[in-house]
C-alpha cells in the first residue's frame, strides 16, 4: 500500500490502473480512522480491484468556531488500518495541495442541505461538496462510499451527483456502533468518561424512535417528542434538532410514512454528536 500527498501521484497511479482495465473505489475520510471507516474501506475492497482511501481533515467544512485544529490525527494508526483492510493507496494531502491561497470555486446543493446540520453548520456542506468534488476529479472512481452515519450527508453527495451528472456510484454504508450503541466516531475521542456514559442517550433515543415506528405509530410529533424526553432526562445533553424529514429530499415529514429519516445532534459538554435512523414505512 502507498501513501502519497501528491494529487499527480494519486493521478499517475490511477490512470496505470485504468490502463489495466481495473476497477478503483474511493472512501473519503478525515483519518483518524476506526470501525465504521474500516466498514466502509471493507466494502469497497470487496466491490473494486483497487481502493483509494483519502485521509484529509478539509478545513472549508469548519465553520470559523468549530474544532479544525483540534479534530483528532493519527496517520501511522490510519495506515496499518487501512493496510490491514487491504486499500491499494491513502491520499493524505496537506491543505495547501488542495487549496490554493486564492481558491475561489465552491460546489454547493441548495434545499438538501439547509436543514438539520445545515442550519447550526451552514458553510458545512459547500465546503463537503467542494472536497467530494475535487476528490472526484482526481480519483475519478467508478464508485465512492459514504456512512449513513451522515445521513444528510450522503442525501447531499447523492443529489450532487445527480444533479451535476457525476459518473460515480455512490454507496450508502449502515451505521456502525460502539457495543453499548454510541455510534463510532472519530470526535468521541474528545468526551471525559462521564460524557461518554452521558453520551448514550443519543443511541437510546435512536433506538426508542425506531421502536415506535416498528410498534405502528405513524406520528412524527409523538415520536420525536418521546425521543426528545430521553434526551432531556440526561442533565449534560443540550439538543441542538431532533427532526424527522424525507430521507432522500431532507424536507421534514409530519408522518413516518415512505423513506424517512429521524436524525438528531446533541451537544455533550461542548461536544456536539450526531445519530440516525431510517425507516421504510409501507
Ligand atoms: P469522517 O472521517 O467522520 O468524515 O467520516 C468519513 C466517512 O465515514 C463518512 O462517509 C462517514 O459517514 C463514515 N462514517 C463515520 N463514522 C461511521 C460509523 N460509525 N458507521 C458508518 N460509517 C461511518
Amino acid at each position: 500500500m502507498e501513501l502519497t500527498g501528491s494529487i499527480k501521484e494519486v493521478r499517475r497511479q490511477v490512470k496505470e490502473w485504468r490502463k489495466q482495465g481495473l476497477s478503483v473505489g474511493l472512501v473519503p475520510t478525515m483519518g483518524y480512522l476506526h470501525e465504521g471507516h474500516k466498514s466502509l474501506i471493507d466494502r469497497a475492497v470487496a466491490e473494486n480491484d483497487k481502493v483509494v482511501v483519502s485521509d484529509f481533515v478539509n478545513p472549508i467544512q469548519f465553520g470559523a468556531n468549530e474544532d479544525l485544529s483540534t479534530y483528532p490525527r493519527d496517520i501511522e494508526a490510519d495506515k496499518s488500518l487501512c493496510e490491514a483492510a487491504g486499500a491499494d493507496l491513502i491520499f493524505h494531502p496537506e491543505p495547501e495541495e488542495m487549496y490554493a491561497p486564492d481558491f475561489s470555486t465552491f460546489v454547493e446543493t441548495q434545499q438538501v442541505s439547509a436543514g438539520l446540520c445545515g442550519k447550526s453548520r451552514p458553510t458545512h456542506f459547500r465546503g463537503v461538496c467542494t472536497v467530494v468534488s475535487k476528490l472526484f476529479n482526481i480519483v475519478m472512481p467508478d464508485r465512492a462510499y459514504f456512512g449513513q452515519k451522515d445521513a444528510q450527508q450522503l442525501a447531499v453527495v447523492r443529489r450532487m451527483v445527480r444533479d451535476l451528472n457525476m459518473d460515480i456510484e455512490i454507496v450508502g454504508c449502515p451505521i456502525i456502533r460502539e457495543e453499548d450503541g454510541l455510534a463510532k466516531s472519530s470526535r468521541n475521542t474528545y468526551l471525559n468518561p462521564s460524557e461518554r456514559q452521558a453520551a448514550l442517550v443519543l443511541s437510546r433515543a435512536i433506538f426508542a424512535g425506531e421502536e415506535m415506528i416498528k410498534q405502528g405509530e405513524r406520528e412524527a410529533e409523538k415520536i420525536l417528542a418521546h425521543m426528545k424526553s430521553i434526551i432531556d432526562a440526561e442533565p449534560m445533553a443540550k439538543i441542538d434538532y431532533v427532526e424527522m424529514v424525507d430521507a432522500d429530499t431532507i424536507q421534514p415529514v409530519q408522518k413516518a410514512e415512505g423513506r424517512v429519516l429521524a436524525a438528531i445532534a446533541v451537544y455533550i459538554g461542548t461536544t456536539r454528536l450526531i445519530d440516525n435512523f431510517i425507516a421504510e414505512v409501507r
